[in-house]
């Protein structure tokens, strides 16, 4: 049963371009000061303990050897993955984009005739919008991570991949409990502090009844194994544990991306994945199902596979690979641009410096102004690259969509920097043609030169003159005073030089 009241389905649509966003957040310090205190809590404790690893730098490369070589044959490792499902009781159904894959889930759940779900922490899901999209057909979405949970009373958005509250401090935590949990199902105590224990317990106990009345979970997968089917999902807080376990029936949205070929493959990034993510040496939850055990959970499991733009992401050969991504968030808790700004100035479930590339190239580059915004929401100072455990370049990917997006831009028309470089490249491409300039411009610069300096230039050339004096060219140039003289050998001095102010030479 529902409470019949409509729950939270805010949406990024309409948060204006990160620059007019990121101008507004940093006038909010006390979202700075949040963010501040979390990231650097969470970037301090990553260091350390992957700086107990030996081999620290191989697992990286080994991880990114295993992402590249599924993303290089991703066709057969998909029909793996479906074959392995649907031996252990599975049902697997192909998704292009997230409306195909919110009608599959919805689908699914009026077949069983339910109005409410469960659901465990899902960024796959948060990209596709399938809350709202069940809130539109009638059916609630309760959100069981603690996090999320806050982000959903709060009628608010996720700013952080792993830690979607992270922009709100306990005492708004607090008010958030006492205000809303009543309205949705069992209330928080009337003298709740802002214990972080108590805010656990009131957390526990209100999603308790909404855990053992659910008939349908939904979930996500941090990865999908494809030689066993089998999927897995980490957590902290049991939550997870509890919506794969109790339910009757459950729907697990999966990006294409989240293969791993074998479990021994797995082991490298159940070393990564938690020292990146919250500094942790393993997961306190690390839960994996494949397909349906008879008596043992839940009896009807569905893989939804989800492209929703990977395809177009792996046909970039520079882009492809930020699908590599574990989603730890160790590049957003490094990033001086994310620590001020926050996640929502981003307008996408992803922030950070891997929601600078991934949304782009999800969405593509030239669909809208927010969208083409992105890629420059950076400094490039590389901190990201520095920290990501499958090593993308992330600041390789930013520049290469910034020109992605100033191409997209120009209708085909080349920007002046283009056109002056391919003049200069005509022209330097024959000695005559050089010969032929160079006398051009001395005489120009005898001309429009006055003592040595050109003041002003015509356009687009007076956006330099506006604002300073360019050296006018030399009367003779080195070549000509080469060939008139021999290279000195004819004794006729030095070529003629140009004073500047001041007796300089040019
Ligand atoms: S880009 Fe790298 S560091 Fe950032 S979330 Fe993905 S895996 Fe983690």
């Amino acid at each position: 049963m529902t409470s019949g009241r409509t729950i939270n389905t805010a949406t990024f649509l309409g948060i204006p371009p990160f620059p007019i966003a990121a101008r507004e957040a940093l006038a909010d310090s006390q979202l700075r000061g949040n963010l501040r205190h979390a990231t650097h809590t969470i970037r301090t404790k990553r260091a350390r303990v992957a700086a107990e690893l030996d081999d620290w730098e191989q697992l990286r490369v080994a991880a990114a050897d295993i992402k590249d070589d599924v993303l290089g044959n991703m066709g057969h490792y998909l029909e793996q993955l479906e074959e392995s499902l649907t031996r252990a009781g599975a049902s697997v159904h192909w998704a292009r984009d997230g409306a195909e894959a919110n009608r599959i889930v919805i689908d699914i759940a009026r077949r069983h005739r339910v109005e409410e779900v469960v659901k465990v922490k899902s960024m796959a899901t948060g990209e596709i919008g399938l809350n709202a999209a069940l809130e539109e057909a009638g059916i609630s979405v309760w959100e069981t991570d603690l996090a999320e949970l806050i982000v959903q009373l709060g009628n608010d958005l996720p700013s952080h991949i792993l830690v979607p509250a992270i922009h709100r401090n306990r005492s708004e935590v607090r008010e958030i409990f006492l205000r809303e949990m009543g309205k949705v199902g069992m209330p928080a105590e009337a003298d709740l502090s802002d214990e972080p224990a108590e805010l656990a317990g009131a957390a526990r106990r209100h999603l308790r009844e909404k855990f053992l009345r659910a008939k349908v979970a939904v979930s996500g997968a941090n990865f999908a194994v494809a030689d066993t089917g089998t999927l897995v999902v980490v957590e902290s807080e049991g939550n997870g544990r509890m919506c794969l376990t109790l339910p009757e029936v459950l729907i697990s949205v999966v990006g294409i991306e989240k293969i791993v070929p074998t479990w021994t493959d797995l082991e490298v990034f159940l070393q990564l994945l938690p020292r990146s993510a919250t500094g942790e040496r393993m997961n306190p939850y690390t839960s994996t199902w494949t397909g349906v055990t008879v008596g043992d959970g839940p009896q009807e499991v569905h893989v939804v596979l989800l492209d929703n733009g990977r395809t177009k992401v792996l046909a970039d050969e520079v882009g492809r690979q930020a699908l590599r991504c574990i989603r730890c968030s160790a590049c957003l808790n490094v990033c001086p641009v994310y620590e001020r700004v926050g996640g929502h100035a981003y307008g996408s479930i992803y922030p950070g410096p891997i929601g600078s590339i991934l949304t782009p190239m999800l969405r593509g580059v030239g669909t809208d102004e927010a969208t083409d915004a992105l890629p420059f929401a950076s400094s490039l100072c590389g901190a990201c690259y520095e920290v990501c455990p499958v090593l993308i370049n992330i600041p390789e990917v930013l520049v290469h969509l910034r020109e992605k997006v100033v191409d997209s831009h120009r209708g085909g028309v080349p920007g002046t920097l283009q056109a002056a470089m391919t003049g200069a490249s005509w022209t330097l491409g024959a000695s005559r043609r050089l010969a032929l300039l160079q006398r051009v411009a001395g005489l120009s610069g005898r001309l429009l030169g006055r003592r040595g300096l050109i003041g002003r230039m015509p356009p687009p050339l007076s956006r330099w003159t506006d604002a300073r004096d360019v050296p006018a060219p030399p009367r003779e140039s080195f070549r000509g005073w080469w060939a008139r003289t021999d290279g000195d050998r004819k004794n006729a001095g030095p070529p003629p030089h140009t004073p500047r102010k001041g007796g300089e030479q040019v």
